[in-house]
C-alpha cells in the first residue's frame, strides 16, 4: 500500500461514525451566511434587508479574483447584514436569512453553463476538504504547467472524520460524475481517487463503480496521518516531491477533495449551487454522533443538538478534526462550506498539561511530514525571530498538528509555529511588493 515517505504518525482513528448514513437535517429557521468562508476577500451582498430569495439564489457576489459567490440555500426574508461571530470568536459579516416554511423549498437553479470552471464559479464551490480554495482557480492551472494526473483526495486522515466516507457510499455516481467533469475541464486523462484502506465498503464500491471507465483508478493508501495533505497525497500516488513554495501543478498534479468533486457535478448537472453539505458531529460522549447534511449557515448548536446535545462533561468543542481542527471559541456560529467536522470532547481529554522545559529527544522533527525542525520554529516564533523563521522555511509548515502530538514536554510547537508562520507570511508579502 502507498504511502509517503517523511514523518507522519499512525494516529488511533477514532471513527465512531464510520458506517453510519447521511441524516438530512431539517431547514433551520434561520441561516447566517458569512462573507467570508473561503480564502480571498469577502464576498459582497447584492440583497438587502427585507428582500425575499428563492432556494438556490445568488445573495452575495465574488469580490476578487481568489473570492466566491454565496446562495441562500431556503426560501426566505433577508432579516438583517450583520456583524456575528466566527467558531473562533472573531467578528465578521454575514447575511441572515428568516426561513419561509410556507413557501416550497424548489431550487432555484443556476443557468445551464457547459463550461465546468464557469458553472463552478457560478455555484460558488470552494475546497469542501478545509482549505476552501476557490474551485475554478483550481480548475485553471497556471499556463507554465502542464499537470497530467488528478487525484481525489479521498484519504480521510484526520481521526474521528467520517463526512467524505459517507459522503462516498452515499453519492458515488455523484463523485464520480464531478471527477469525468473535472477530466474534461483540465484535460487531464488520469485520475486517482486516492482512498485510505480503513474504508473498505468505499473502495469495492468505487472501484466496480468504475472498473469500466478509462483513466480512473482507485488506489488504497496506507492509513497514515497527514496523508490528505496535497503535497503528501502527492508524493504518496505519483512518488513526485512538490519543491517548497510551490503548488502540486508544478509537479503536473491536480488535487481536489472528493466533495468537491461531488459539488461540481451537482452544479453543472443539476445547477445547485453550494448550499449544504455533510457534517461529521461527534465525540465519545454524544449520544446520535453522526453524519449531518445540513444547510451552510446553519447554527452550531442545531448540529450539535441533532447529535444528541452537549453532554455535561464537554471541555472542548473543535471545529474540523482533533490534529487540524481549531478549538471553538463559541459555538454560537454558524457552518460554512470547508466545515467538515464538529468534535466535542470531554474534560478528561481535552485538558492540556502543563509545558516542559524541550529535552531535546527530536520527536518533533521525526513527526514532522514536511522535514522541518518544529522546536527550533516554534523557538523563533516565540522569540519573534521572524527573519531566522523564514529561513528555516516556516511558511512550508501545514500546520498539521504531529509535533505538538509527539512532543513528550507537551509544548504547544503548532500554536507558535501558526503565528510565526502569519508573521512570516505577511513580511514575505511585503518584501515581494517592495
Ligand atoms: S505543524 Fe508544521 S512543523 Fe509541526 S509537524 Fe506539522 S508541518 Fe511540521
Ligand atoms: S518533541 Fe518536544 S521535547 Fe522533543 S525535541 Fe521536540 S520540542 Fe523538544
Amino acid at each position: 500500500m502507498k504511502t509517503f515517505s517523511i514523518g507522519g504518525l499512525h494516529l488511533p482513528e477514532n471513527k465512531l461514525t464510520a458506517g453510519q448514513p447521511v441524516e438530512r437535517l431539517p431547514l433551520p429557521a434561520e441561516v447566517t451566511l458569512l462573507l467570508s468562508q473561503h480564502i480571498g476577500a469577502p464576498a459582497r451582498p447584492i440583497v438587502k434587508k427585507g428582500d425575499t430569495v428563492m432556494r438556490g439564489q445568488l445573495v452575495a457576489e465574488p469580490s476578487g479574483a481568489l473570492s466566491s459567490a454565496i446562495h441562500s440555500p431556503v426560501c426566505g426574508t433577508v432579516s438583517r447584514i450583520d456583524t456575528v461571530k466566527t467558531p473562533q470568536g472573531l467578528s465578521a459579516e454575514a447575511i441572515i436569512i428568516k426561513t419561509d416554511e410556507s413557501r416550497p423549498d424548489a431550487l432555484c437553479s443556476l443557468s445551464p453553463c457547459s463550461d465546468v470552471v464557469e458553472a463552478t464559479r457560478a455555484a460558488g464551490i470552494v475546497g469542501m476538504g478545509g482549505a476552501a480554495f476557490p474551485t475554478p482557480v483550481k480548475l485553471t492551472p497556471p499556463a507554465d504547467t502542464q499537470p497530467d494526473t488528478l487525484i481525489i483526495n479521498a484519504a480521510e486522515c484526520e481521526p474521528f472524520l467520517t463526512c467524505d466516507h459517507a459522503l462516498m457510499l452515499a453519492d458515488p455516481d455523484g463523485v464520480i460524475s464531478g471527477i469525468r467533469l473535472i477530466m474534461q475541464a483540465t484535460g487531464v486523462n488520469h485520475c486517482v481517487i486516492a482512498i485510505e484502506s480503513n474504508k473498505p465498503d468505499a473502495i469495492k464500491l468505487l472501484r466496480r463503480l468504475t472498473a469500466s471507465i478509462p483513466g480512473i483508478e482507485v488506489m488504497i493508501m496506507q492509513p497514515r496521518y497527514p496523508q490528505g495533505g496535497e503535497k503528501q497525497l502527492t508524493e504518496a500516488v505519483t512518488g513526485r516531491m512538490i519543491a517548497s513554495g510551490k503548488l502540486p501543478a508544478a509537479a503536473g498534479v491536480i488535487v481536489h477533495n472528493v466533495a468537491t468533486a461531488r459539488a461540481i457535478h451537482r452544479a453543472v448537472t443539476l445547477g445547485e449551487p453550494l448550499i449544504e453539505r455533510i457534517v461529521t458531529v461527534t465525540g465519545p460522549a454524544l449520544s446520535r454522533p453522526g453524519n449531518y447534511l445540513a444547510a451552510i449557515g446553519t447554527p452550531l448548536r442545531t448540529l450539535i443538538e441533532a447529535a444528541g446535545g452537549l453532554p455535561e462533561n464537554t471541555g472542548k468543542v473543535i471545529i474540523g478534526g482533533p490534529m487540524m481542527g481549531r478549538a471553538a471559541a463559541t459555538i454560537d456560529s454558524f457552518t460554512v462550506k470547508g466545515m467538515s467536522g464538529i468534535l466535542v470532547l470531554p474534560s478528561d481529554l481535552s485538558s492540556r498539561q502543563p509545558e516542559e522545559p524541550c529535552i531535546r529527544c527530536g520527536r518533533c522533527v521525526s513527526a514532522c511530514p514536511m522535514g522541518l525542525e518544529p522546536y527550533l520554529l516554534s523557538t523563533y516564533s516565540r522569540m519573534n525571530m521572524t527573519d531566522e523563521a523564514i529561513d528555516a522555511l516556516v511558511a512550508n509548515c501545514i500546520e498539521c498538528g504531529s509535533c505538538s502530538y509527539v512532543c513528550p514536554s507537551w509544548r504547544p510547537l503548532t500554536d507558535f509555529i501558526r503565528i510565526g508562520k502569519q508573521r512570516a507570511i505577511s513580511v514575505l508579502k511585503s518584501r515581494k511588493q517592495s
